[in-house]
C-alpha cells in the first residue's frame, strides 16, 4: 500500500506574515492521519516555517534548486542549503519552471540525481501541453519525460520519489483532467517505471496528479488505483482548504 501524499505548491505567493498564519491555522485544525503532508513554500519563508511547523506532520518542501553544491550561480539555492533549513522535499521540473526558466530533462535529471544524494525527495512534474493532447501526444510526452528525469538512477532511488502528472492545460485554469483520464495518463507513467526499473519499483513508486485540485474533486481522484494523491497549487493558499484536501485524501 502506497501512502498518499498531498502537496501544497505555493508558487510565488505567501509573505513569512502570511506563511507563518498559515501554519498556525493548519496546526489548529490538523487532525487527518495516515497522510503524509508537505507544503512547498517560497525560499524565503521556509525558515519560518520550519519553526512553526516543528513538531508536526506537515513536512516542508521547495518549488526549486541547483544541482550543483555550492558554485558562482548567483540566485541560486543548493540541496544542503535546503536540508540546513529543514526542507524535506523538492518540486522539480514543475511546468512553469520548463516553460519560463529554461528548464530541460537534462536540468531536471541533474537536478533528481543531486536531490537524491542530498536526502531530499524530489517530486518530479511531468506533463503535456494542450496542443500535445490534441495531437495525441501525451503518452509519449510523459514518457519521455519520465525516462529522462530517472536516467540513471536505482529502481531504490526511483521508488523513493514521487512523481506529479500535471497536464499543462489543467494548471491554474479550472478545467481538471477528469479522474479516470488522470488515471490513465498515470497508469502509463507507472508501465515507463515498471519497464525502465522493474514492477516492484513501479508499484512503490508514487504518483500524484495536480491540476485544479479542490476540496470538491479531490476524492473523485483518490477512487482511482493509480493516484496516489496531488499537488495542488491554489486551493493549496488557505489552511482550511489544504485540511479538508487532506481529509479528502485520508
Ligand atoms: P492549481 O492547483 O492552481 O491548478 O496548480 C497546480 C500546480 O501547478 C501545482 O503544482
Amino acid at each position: 500500500m502506497r501512502t498518499p501524499i498531498i502537496a501544497g505548491n505555493w508558487k510565488m505567493f505567501k509573505t513569512i506574515v502570511e506563511a507563518k498564519e498559515f501554519a498556525q491555522n493548519a496546526k489548529a485544525g490538523n487532525t487527518s492521519t495516515g497522510v503524509q503532508k508537505v507544503i512547498c513554500a517560497p525560499f524565503t519563508a521556509l525558515p519560518a516555517l520550519s519553526a512553526e511547523l516543528a513538531g508536526t506532520d506537515i513536512a516542508l518542501g521547495a518549488q526549486n534548486m541547483h544541482f550543483e553544491e555550492q558554485g558562482a550561480f548567483t540566485g541560486e539555492i543548493s540541496p544542503s542549503m535546503l536540508k540546513e533549513i529543514g526542507v524535506s522535499y523538492v518540486i522539480i521540473g514543475h511546468s512553469e519552471r520548463r516553460q519560463y526558466f529554461n528548464e530541460t530533462d537534462e536540468t531536471v535529471n541533474k537536478k533528481v540525481v543531486a536531490a537524491l544524494k542530498a536526502d531530499l525527495v524530489p517530486i518530479v512534474c511531468v506533463g503535456e501541453s494542450l496542443e500535445q493532447r490534441e495531437a495525441g501526444e501525451t503518452s509519449d510526452i510523459v514518457r519521455t519525460q519520465t525516462e529522462a528525469a530517472f536516467s540513471g538512477l536505482t529502481p531504490a532511488q526511483v521508488a523513493g520519489s514521487i512523481i506529479a502528472y500535471e497536464p499543462i492545460w489543467a494548471i491554474g485554469t479550472g478545467r481538471s483532467s477528469t479522474a479516470e483520464d488522470a488515471n490513465e495518463t498515470i497508469a502509463i507513467i507507472r508501465s515507463v517505471i515498471a519497464e525502465k526499473f522493474g514492477q516492484e519499483t513501479a508499484q512503490q513508486v508514487r504518483i500524484q496528479y495536480g491540476g485544479s485540485v479542490k476540496p470538491e474533486n479531490i476524492a473523485s481522484y483518490m477512487a482511482q488505483p493509480d493516484i496516489d494523491g496531488a499537488l495542488v497549487g491554489g486551493a493549496s493558499l488557505v489552511a482550511d482548504s489544504y485540511l479538508q484536501l487532506v481529509n479528502g485524501a485520508s
